[in-house]
């Protein structure tokens, strides 16, 4: 795990033959309340515990998990970090906290292939993953947590219910899987993935003075280039129709 920023951290996925979200932790450490952005793939919990652990943060201290959405490689080990803090909050976009309270899986497999070849694989029972949310976030929020300012961004198109945290003082951004370094973009084949509303969060999020991209996967970019989300959104806008 390593600093990015005071109050921002971040713990690498593990990728295997399905990658492992990154997780970041926010808050400021001597505000005793830490977010994890994400939790990762399943079998991957001691992994990000472990890691915060080597950082010297104390469990108690980590008060929740803000899913930016939750595809299986994201949401895959939450219930075995939860075991270790079962204290924790989860804080997850409405449009994918309600299927998920119902049991509603279809947006943690993406399709149902992957869903089969997920159960085989790791033997997860269909049910594995049905949560409550604590909290349902909305576009437009702003989270004051940590000792510092988060804004919520509700941007569709890769997943329902993906969201994107902004630290508007620091030009800092997480956007899950919507947009990632080296002009990538989120895939937008799966289970509530949508082309067109992904063109429009792309968008969005290129109206934000952005310096540091911490996506959910692959590299981390400091000093993004001026227009870098713009540009991206550009190079791929025939394919987002
Ligand atoms: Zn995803
Ligand atoms: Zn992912």
């Amino acid at each position: 795990m390593t600093k990015i920023k005071e109050g921002v951290y971040f713990i690498p996925g593990q990728d295997e033959f399905i990658p492992d979200a990154h997780v970041y932790v926010i808050g400021e450490p001597s505000s005793k309340d830490l977010s994890l952005v994400d939790a990762g793939l399943i079998g991957k919990g001691d992994y990000k515990i472990q890691s915060l652990q080597k950082m010297g943060i104390e469990l108690a201290d980590v008060k929740r998990v803000i899913m930016t959405h939750t595809h299986l490689d994201h949401i895959g080990c939450l219930s075995e970090i939860l075991k270790q803090i079962p204290w924790a909050e989860i804080w997850i976009h409405t449009e994918e906290a309600d299927p998920l309270e119902k049991g509603d899986e279809r947006t943690v497999y993406g399709m149902d292939m992957f869903k089969t070849l997920c159960q085989t694989q790791y033997g997860i029972k269909p049910g594995a993953f049905r949560f409550q949310a604590n909290r349902k976030l909305k576009d437009g929020e702003v989270l004051n947590i940590g000792g510092m300012v988060w804004e919520v961004f509700h941007i569709p198109g890769h997943s329902l219910g993906s969201i994107a945290l902004y630290h508007r003082a620091n030009r800092i951004l997480i956007p899950g899987d919507v947009v990632y370094a080296d002009y990538a973009i989120g895939r937008f084949d799966l289970h509530g993935a949508n082309a067109a509303n992904l063109k429009k969060s792309l968008l969005r999020l290129s109206d934000l003075d952005v310096d540091i991209l911490l996506p959910g996967h692959n590299k981390i970019v400091k000093s993004l280039p001026k227009g870098y989300i713009r540009k991206t959104a550009e190079q791929w806008d025939a394919c987002l129709v």
